[in-house]
C-alpha cells in the first residue's frame, strides 16, 4: 500500500472558473436548443443573490467577521433549493455557480424546485463546536428574509453536516416563532430529517455507476475504482462497492492518497479516517492525489473539490469511465480531452443528484407529517435517478452531444418553460 501527503487538497485545482463553466456550458446547450439568447441571458446568472457580513465572538473572546453567500438562481419551477458550504475557498463566483448546477440538478430529476447554494468563507478545521454554532445560527439571522420552508430551502454542503442543520433549524424557528421542519434537510432523524439522507449521494451515485455498468456490459465484480475524496460521499460509496465486490483500489483525501492494485481494505480505513475524513496520514509511503487520479482503473470517481481534472492532466487520466460525484470536478476544457479519448463521463448534476432527491423526500414528509420506512426512501431514489440517467443518456444520443450537454439540455428545457409559462420569458 502506498500513501503520501500533500499540504492541501486546493494544490489540486486550477484557480476556480466554476461560474465561467457553468456560463460556457450553458451557452453550448442552450445553442443546441436553439432557444433565442434572453433564455441563456436569464438563466447564465442568479435571479437574487445575498452577500452577508456575520459577527462572531470567538472563543478567545476576539470578534471575527465572516463572509456569507445564498444565491437564488431561479424560482420559477418552485422554491430553491440547495446546501450551504462552509469552506476557506467559498467565492461569490462559486456560490452562483454551484445554485445554476442546483436548478440543472432539479430539472433533470424533474424535482418541484428551482436551485440555490449558500457559503460561508471559514475554515472548520479551526473552528471549535461553540464557534460553528455561533456562526450557522448568525448566517439563518443574515438570510432569514430570503429562505423559508416554502420560499428557499437550504441543505448540507461541504464541510456542513445534520448537527448544522439542527442549529439552523432550531435558529429559523426561533425567528418565526414556530416549528417549520421543512425549512431544511439534511436535519438529524430526530428533528424529522428523512432515513436514508445520510447515504444519499453516494448510494445515487452507487445508482448511476451501476446503469453505466450495464450499459457498458462492465460488471460491478472486480472493477477497478478509484475514489479521490474520503468524506461522506466517498467512504460511503467505497463501502458500498466493496461489499459488492468491486475493487476500491485508491482512495484520496485532503492530504494524499492511499493505493493498493489488489484492493484496500475499506472498512478498516473508514475506521481509521478522522471527522474531515482524512486517513492517508497514518501511512508513510508516498502517492499524490495527483498520482493517484492519473493510475490506471476502470472507473474514477472524484467526490471532493472542483476543478480537479483540467487540461494539465485530462491526457494522463487512464481510466475508460469517470463519474463526477463531486460538484465540478471536470474543467471544461478537460471534459473536450476526455470526450476525445473516448472516456465515458457522467456529469456531476446527474450522478451527486441522489442528495437533493433525498432531501426532496425529506422535505415532503415533513410537510406530510407522515415519515416513510428506509426502503421505501431508497427505492424511490433508485427510481428517480434511474429515470433521470435513462433521459440524459437518451438525450445525449438524440442531440449526439456528451452526457453533460444533455444533462444541461435536459435542465435547461424545464428552468425556459417554467419561466416561459409564468411570463417571464417570451419565446
Ligand atoms: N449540497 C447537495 C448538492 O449539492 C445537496 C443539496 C440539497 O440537498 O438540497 O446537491
Amino acid at each position: 500500500m502506498t500513501v503520501s501527503t500533500q499540504k492541501n487538497d486546493t494544490n489540486l485545482k486550477e484557480q476556480d472558473n466554476s461560474l465561467n463553466e457553468f456560463q460556457e456550458t450553458l451557452k453550448e446547450a442552450a445553442s443546441v436548443l436553439n432557444y433565442p439568447s434572453q433564455v441563456f441571458e436569464f438563466l447564465s446568472k442568479p435571479m437574487r443573490f445575498l452577500e452577508v457580513s456575520i459577527p462572531i465572538t470567538m472563543d478567545n473572546g476576539q470578534t471575527k467577521i465572516f463572509q456569507g453567500y445564498r444565491a437564488q438562481h431561479n424560482d420559477a419551477p418552485g422554491p430553491t433549493k440547495g446546501g450551504i458550504r462552509f469552506h476557506p475557498d467559498v467565492t461569490p463566483e462559486e456560490v452562483k455557480a454551484l445554485a445554476g448546477w442546483m436548478s440543472l440538478k432539479c430539472g433533470i430529476t424533474d424535482l418541484p424546485y428551482g436551485g440555490a447554494k449558500g457559503g460561508i468563507i471559514c475554515d472548520p478545521r479551526e473552528m471549535s463546536l461553540n464557534e460553528l454554532e455561533k456562526l450557522s445560527r448568525g448566517y439563518v439571522r443574515a438570510v432569514s428574509q430570503i429562505v423559508g420552508p416554502t420560499k428557499d430551502i437550504p441543505a448540507p454542503d461541504m464541510y456542513t453536516n445534520s448537527q448544522i442543520m439542527a442549529w439552523m433549524l432550531d435558529e429559523y424557528d426561533h425567528i418565526r416563532e414556530f416549528d417549520s421542519p421543512g425549512f431544511i434537510t439534511g436535519k438529524p432523524i430526530a428533528l424529522g430529517g428523512s432515513k436514508g439522507r445520510e447515504t444519499a449521494t453516494s448510494k445515487g451515485v452507487l445508482y448511476t455507476l451501476q446503469m453505466v455498468s450495464e450499459l457498458k456490459n462492465m460488471p460491478l465484480k472486480d472493477m477497478r475504482v478509484i475514489i479521490q475524496g474520503f468524506g461522506n460521499v466517498g467512504s460511503y460509496l467505497a463501502n458500498y462497492l466493496y461489499e459488492l465486490g468491486a475493487k476500491v483500489i485508491g482512495i484520496g483525501d485532503l492530504l494524499g492518497g492511499v493505493y493498493d492494485e489488489n484492493g484496500l481494505d475499506i472498512p478498516n480505513l473508514i475506521d481509521s479516517r478522522d471527522s474531515f475524513g482524512i486517513v492517508s496520514n497514518r501511512f508513510n509511503q508516498a502517492i499524490t492525489n495527483q498520482e493517484l487520479l492519473e493510475k490506471e482503473c476502470d472507473v474514477l470517481i472524484p467526490a471532493a473539490i472542483s476543478g480537479v481534472i483540467n487540461k494539465q492532466n485530462a491526457h494522463k487520466i487512464n481510466c475508460s469511465i469517470v463519474i463526477e460525484a463531486a460538484n465540478g470536478p471536470t474543467t471544461k476544457e478537460a471534459l473536450n480531452i476526455l470526450d476525445e479519448r473516448d472516456i465515458l463521463v457522467v456529469p456531476d448534476i446527474l450522478a451527486n443528484s441522489g442528495g437533493v432527491i433525498v432531501s426532496y423526500f425529506e422535505w415532503c414528509q415533513n410537510n406530510q407529517g407522515y415519515y416513510w420506512k428506509e426502503e421505501e426512501v431508497d427505492s424511490r431514489l433508485k427510481e428517480k435517478i434511474t429515470d433521470s440517467f435513462k433521459n440524459v443518456y437518451n438525450t445525449s444520443k438524440r442531440y449526439n452531444v456528451n452526457m453533460k450537454i444533455a444533462a444541461y439540455i435536459e435542465g435547461i428545457q424545464r428552468l425556459a418553460e417554467a419561466s416561459r409559462l409564468r411570463g417571464w420569458l417570451k419565446y
